[in-house]
């Protein structure tokens, strides 16, 4: 019988939630409910000098404005609770004492400055880091050298002790990653990594091991980074006799500059405005709040389609897909091993498709509240809805609604008059005194109606209609831009468009 599929996303609570972190939830999203499986959301807390007050909270936030719900979780709850790993702290004891039974790890009783001396007094030009590793691990103060019975000692007396792996010197371990193919490592290249800490808190080697095992992880995909990791966890599967029911893994390649040279830095994020979603969090590192896709006017359709194209694709040249077409199309083997460009031009390309695609219905709310936000009451809903149909082809990031559509529902407060000025001369001065009086006493108030109009009074005053264009458009947005400028009127109405015109006369 196959397993259920269950995967996990399993955050350190030290800061926002980036773009890669992101994709790496969307990856796990999609695959376990390709497989109609579990997708849980796992605290890796452990590290408690790294702990960030309301990471945690903001990941959750993230997770769900781009409404990737996690099926067991902290928040959530499930059969496998706690989700917390600080709040598991009890159960990783047993496994650490267990390896050290079967002689796979050792207690080592090096204090800080002990460590430091090793560092000093073994640096090499060649090897300028010394590591705690199979060729000093005879030097040190731990149970592979020192006698049972001065270790029963320093046991009693309380000595703080840590326990480390001990790895082989020279063995080839290798796993199938479901991206990489065959990854081989040799494990002279990492050192005695600690299992368990002093304060009987375990390090994220041990926690992600036992947590997997114990919460019957089938997947586990997390980023490139934690490669050079792998030979330990892939040890530890070993030799706690789990290794028959390891997870596949996958490590997801990392998210590159738009140039494609690096890895995206925190900087560049900040920059580009896309590490975090800022909502009212702050980061307590930097104090400050960062703007976010969320702030900067992406739906979160949009984010997550941009975020599953980065090192994905479905083997077409298709680039827009709906979650439910991702979750159907999403294969773990069709994701690139290379990094991927992140490219904040192409984002917004995805945005812009996501807002024409959306029915003013869906995107009411959210324009609604920006709107409302900058002052601007909206009375009749139904107007904003044709509103928004009108002028959504033209709004990249839901922001540029603000601009699109402010001046249905309120007086321009400025004028581009500078931009009539240069062609304006009496003909045109008296062509709209006699526009605006035309209009004031219009009967049929539509946009062919009002075209009509407008054009056989320009042909009366022997006036090219495309020189009167842009005037009538300042005159009613304020600006050059927004959509037809009789469908403008139209919406408006007749005392609005009337008394803009004149307005504008007057300035002018
Ligand atoms: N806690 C690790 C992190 O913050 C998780 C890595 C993994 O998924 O194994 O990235």
């Amino acid at each position: 019988m196959n397993k259920k599929v269950r995967v996990r996303f399993a955050p350190s609570p030290t800061g926002g939630l980036h773009l890669g972190g992101v994709r790496t939830v969307l990856f796990n999203y999609l695959f376990a409910k390709q497989h109609q499986g579990d997708f849980i959301v796992r605290i890796e807390d452990t590290d408690q000098t790294r702990f960030v007050e309301g990471a945690e909270d903001y990941i959750f936030n993230t997770l769900e404005w781009c409404g990737l719900v996690p099926d067991e979780s902290p928040k959530h709850g499930g059969p496998f609770a706690p989700y917390r790993q600080s709040e598991r702290k009890a159960i990783y004891r047993q496994y650490a004492e267990e390896l050290v039974n079967a002689g796979y790890a050792y207690y080592a009783f090096d204090t800080t400055e002990e460590l430091e001396q090793m560092r000093n007094n073994y640096k090499t030009s060649e090897n300028p880091s010394p590591q705690y590793n199979h060729t000093l691990r005879a030097k040190m103060r731990n149970s592979t050298c020192l006698s049972a019975n001065d270790v029963s000692k320093l046991l009693a007396d309380q000595t703080p002790y840590v326990i480390r792996i001990k790895m082989p010197e020279d063995q080839t371990v290798s796993f199938t990653d479901m991206i990489r193919g065959e990854v081989s490592f040799n494990t002279a290249q990492v050192d005695d990594k600690v299992l368990l800490k002093a304060d009987g808190m375990p390090t994220y080697h041990l926690a992600v091991v036992v947590d997997d095992y114990l919460m019957k992880i089938t997947h586990a995909f997390r980023g490139e980074e934690w490669l050079p990791s792998a030979p330990v966890h892939l040890l530890l599967w070993k030799y706690l006799g789990w290794e028959a029911e390891m997870p596949l893994w996958a490590h997801l390649p990392l998210i590159l500059k738009p140039d494609g040279h690096g890895k995206l830095s925190k900087r560049d994020g900040d920059r580009l405005g896309f590490p975090v979603f800022a909502m009212d969090w702050k980061d307590p590192k930097s104090e400050e709040l960062t703007v976010g896709f969320k702030e900067r006017g992406f739906l979160p359709e949009a984010f997550v389609n941009l975020l599953a194209v980065l090192g994905w694709n479905d083997g077409t040249d298709n680039e827009l897909f709906t979650i439910e077409e991702l979750i159907e199309k999403f294969s773990m083997e069709r994701v690139h091993k290379g990094g991927a460009k992140f490219d904040y031009e192409k984002a917004k390309w995805f945005n812009h498709e996501w807002i024409k695609k959306s029915s003013a219905s869906q995107l009411n709310n959210k324009v609604a509240k920006i709107l409302a936000q900058n002052n601007i009451e909206v009375k009749d809903n139904e107007l904003l809805n044709t509103v928004i149909d009108l002028v959504k082809e033209r709004c990249t990031l839901l922001s540029d609604f603000l601009m699109q559509s402010s001046f249905f529902f309120k007086n321009p407060e400025q004028f581009d008059t500078a931009s009539i000025q240069p062609k304006w001369d009496a003909t045109k001065n008296q062509f709209f005194i006699e526009l605006a009086n035309a209009f004031e006493l219009s009967i049929l108030w539509n946009s062919a109606d009002l075209e009509k109009e407008f054009k056989e009074l320009a042909a009366a005053h022997q006036l090219k209609p495309g020189e009167l264009m842009l005037p009538l458009r300042i005159m009613l947005v304020g600006g050059k831009f927004g959509p037809g400028v009789f469908d403008i009127a139209n919406l408006i109405g007749k005392e609005a468009t009337v008394a803009r015109i004149r307005t504008v006369v007057g300035l002018l």
